[in-house]
């Protein structure tokens, strides 16, 4: 039995994997094949030729205006082949083959086009490039009978009265797809499995989708069995005849789950979904138009920014998010850049010093950085300008592939397959530099933008010659107001020079300093300016972020280690391991600071480098990665500062932050800490996060304040298993960490909190 489940589960671990390591678009590339293959066969090879002209119209409709303007292009784009795909498969195959170029054409160029205003394309291509070949069905003399005719050129379904003849065609035929239609519509045996792929595996968007193949048969059903069916065969009110002859099915896959032309809330494709089936069936049956389902794709395509508000608080400015101020007034988002806000403004860490009754301490200036500044001189923004004199794009992006360097916002993914996640996608294209350090015990980015700030910069301008942004974004932390003088005034130096200013404009804006806004999509979200709230991936931010543009989100220390790895090279920052990073190394240790710390160097040898720990203290945890992760015995100062490592500890990399704490500190409190601070910080977006984080609050107190809390220790373990599984973003998956580390490693101090010599050694501790 047990062999049984887990071949089970490696089975459907399949498609996982195979998402994981081709990504979403591939993935549908790879599943809209079948159909192709299948509609070729029956239809013969005029039906492939018919695909793979639409294919190769779309591809050329988007190289070849990138190779006219000099711009990076590549042939092998998925979104362009999905595309060329959806717009053959939607053909008949005796299209003529003007027609599927000019529809290649009008999916390429005005169906990819993005308005400003809107941020995406309003249509999906291939429907819009559909609509245009039916507009020349319509005009064009030779074809335009089958309008008058029913869907003569495309074929008739079997819905319609001379498609079907007299007699209704068997279930199976028509399952299988051996009647007339579109290419890529007729075999529901394909579709199905195709479509059960698509909504488990790879698309998180299913809701417009399921509601409309659920739509579609109620609606057959329910309509009057006299009714009026303009051209059909009586059987097209049979509600399963009807689902499997009509498009549904091609339709709710590949178009009703398009990440950009469909709604970003979950009600609003429901609506979406019903909609269009609606309009499709009613179109369908009361009227002779062919394929009315595609037009209605279109028309909910149009009621997109209605549904998500967008038109709404455009024209009425209405819910515009607010920002509280210290003296409890509010401002609207963003919150226009000026010093004045700085001191007085609450934020995150704030609230989490607060909660013991302290402010959040000054960054210790003790630290000590040689190595990212190594690239400055005399020359303003030396390194940049020589990029833009002699390097190309590839040649910056090939040296920081062989670095090594991972982003160190937290999340450490590769940096080179970030920007070439965002360069395959087309321009315009937003550069985000996120400076707003929204979580407690990290403090190296405000370092760099208070000490360094010309490094940050000389990054961020190093980074756009390569990304070749629209617009660069600066994100800096609202609550030190040095950084935000420091970096507008190396933007200005940046801007005196003539290839600074050469640049995209450039706006520097205050963060909210929340802790959520570390999560790329929310932070996003609090620069539109909405709530931040983490969204739902995808469409990831290098598809559709800032104002629904390609936007690549980099932290400030990543685009600051820019310089110095273009000045000296790859093997200079590998060194002799994997890298370099800075540490925020704080708490318990003589000389707090910002450390450059080498990959593998362990915790003990970075508590040397802080002078080891404060007088007369000793060792009781040590903390590494923010509050989100779990505190460390000593036992552990050997462990390398390298992620694996780490994790298995029950650890993190993180921001790089390590927290020292003595035998004097109370770690029930610093555990509580954590939680209340991962309570307040909650969007609230999903429900395991906002009520699970309370509740681990509300738990741990009753832990510590009980004789025995054998229960509530057990139910904080099942809380936060809830909240690791069904959070959306990392807040949720992580919130529980520090509490449950000292569960594990230390769960004699937790009853006898109340009782004995543990709390008396912390007064001010409020458990
Ligand atoms: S996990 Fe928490 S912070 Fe993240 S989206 Fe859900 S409610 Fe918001």
């Amino acid at each position: 039995m047990q062999l049984l489940m887990s071949s089970l589960r490696g089975i459907i671990n399949v498609p996982r994997r195979v998402r994981a390591r081709l990504g979403a678009k591939w993935c549908v590339v790879l599943l809209l094949i079948p159909p192709t293959v299948f509609g070729s066969i029956h239809f013969g090879l005029r039906a492939a030729m018919v695909v793979a002209l639409s294919v190769i119209g779309c591809i050329l409709a988007s190289v070849v205006p990138r190779i006219i303007a000099k711009k990076d292009y590549t042939f092998a784009h998925p979104g362009t082949i999905i595309t060329g795909l959806l717009l053959g498969l939607t053909l008949s195959a005796e299209t003529p083959i003007y027609m599927i170029v000019v529809g290649a054409l009008v999916a390429q160029l005005p169906g990819k086009y993005k308005p400003r205003w809107l941020g995406r394309n309003p249509f999906n291509p291939a429907a819009l490039g559909r609509t245009a070949v039916a507009v020349l069905e319509f005009t064009d003399p030779l074809t335009s009978a089958a309008w008058k005719n029913a869907d003569a050129i495309s074929g008739a379904s079997a819905l319609f009265k001379d498609a079907g003849g007299h007699l209704r065609p068997a279930i199976w035929t028509i399952f299988a797809g051996f009647n007339k239609g579109a290419i890529g519509e007729t075999s529901e045996m394909m579709l199905l499995p195709v479509c059960i792929l698509m909504l488990c595996f790879v698309v998180v968007k299913r809701q417009a989708a399921i509601a409309m193949i659920v739509t579609v048969p109620l609606l057959v059903i329910s309509l009057p069995a006299t009714s009026d069916i303009v051209g059909h065969a009586p059987w097209a009110l049979n509600p399963l005849v009807y689902l499997l002859s009509s498009n549904t099915f091609l339709l709710a896959t590949f178009f009703a789950t398009d990440p950009m032309t469909t709604p970003r809330s979950r009600f609003g494709c429901v609506i979406f979904g019903v909609s269009v089936a609606v309009l499709g069936v009613l179109g369908r049956l009361y009227t002779t138009i062919p394929g009315m389902e595609m037009y209605a794709v279109l028309v909910g395509n149009m009621a997109v920014p209605v549904l998500d508000g967008t038109l709404w608080r455009k024209l009425f400015r209405r819910n515009r998010p607010q920002f509280a101020m210290a003296d409890g007034s509010t401002v609207e988002l963003p919150v226009p850049l000026d010093d004045s806000i700085a001191p007085g403004a609450r934020f995150a860490v704030e609230s989490f010093f607060a909660t013991n009754g302290g402010e959040e301490p000054e960054i210790p200036d003790t630290g000590e950085l040689v190595r990212l500044p190594s690239a400055l001189c005399d020359e303003p923004f030396a390194v940049f300008r020589k990029v833009v004199a002699d390097a190309t794009p590839e040649n910056v992006l090939q040296i920081i592939r062989e670095s090594g360097l991972r982003g160190c916002g937290g999340a450490r993914f590769p940096v080179h397959r970030k920007w070439e996640a965002v360069l395959a996608e087309e321009n315009p294209r937003i550069l985000v530099v996120n400076g707003q350090e929204g979580e407690p015990e990290t403090f190296k980015d405000r370092f760099i933008m208070q000490n360094y700030a010309r490094v940050a910069v000389e990054g961020m301008a190093i980074l756009a010659t390569v990304i070749e942004p629209e617009e660069i974004v600066f994100v800096v932390t609202s609550r030190c107001a040095n950084a935000v003088r420091q970096i507008k005034a190396a933007v200005d130096e940046l801007r005196a020079t003539r290839e600074g200013a050469a640049l995209p404009p450039i706006r520097v804006v205050p963060g909210a300093d929340l802790y959520v806004c570390g999560e790329e999509t929310a932070l996003i979200q609090s620069l539109e300016p909405r709530r931040a709230e983490p969204q739902l991936r995808p469409p990831y931010p290098f598809q559709s972020g800032l104002r629904g543009l390609p936007t690549l989100v980099q932290n400030v220390e990543t685009v600051s280690w820019l310089p110095s790895i273009v000045q000296h090279g790859p093997e200079w920052f590998r060194g002799t391991g994997g890298g370099v990073q800075l540490v925020s190394l704080s708490g318990a240790v003589r000389n707090p600071g910002v450390y450059e710390v080498e990959t593998g160097t362990t915790l003990d040898e970075i508590l040397k480098m802080g002078g080891g720990l404060a007088q007369g203290e000793e060792l009781r945890a040590i903390a590494v990665g923010g509050p989100s992760s779990g505190l460390l015995p000593p036992t552990n100062l050997g462990l390398p500062f390298e992620h694996s490592a780490l994790q298995d500890a029950g650890a993190a990399l993180g921001t790089g932050a390590v927290r020292v704490f003595a035998k004097s500190e109370c770690i029930v409190a610093e555990a509580l800490k954590a939680a209340r601070f991962f309570r307040d910080e909650s969007c609230g977006r999903c429900t395991p996060c906002r009520v699970g984080t309370s509740e681990i609050v509300r738990l741990w107190e009753r832990a510590a304040e009980t004789q025995n809390a054998g229960d509530e220790l057990g139910m904080i373990g099942e809380v936060a298993d809830v909240m690791r599984q069904a959070s959306i973003c990392g807040l949720g998956v992580a919130a529980c960490n520090r509490v449950l580390s000292v569960v594990r490693h230390w769960p004699e101090v937790i009853q006898p909190h109340t009782a004995d010599a543990e709390v008396e050694r912390s007064q001010q501790c409020q458990v």
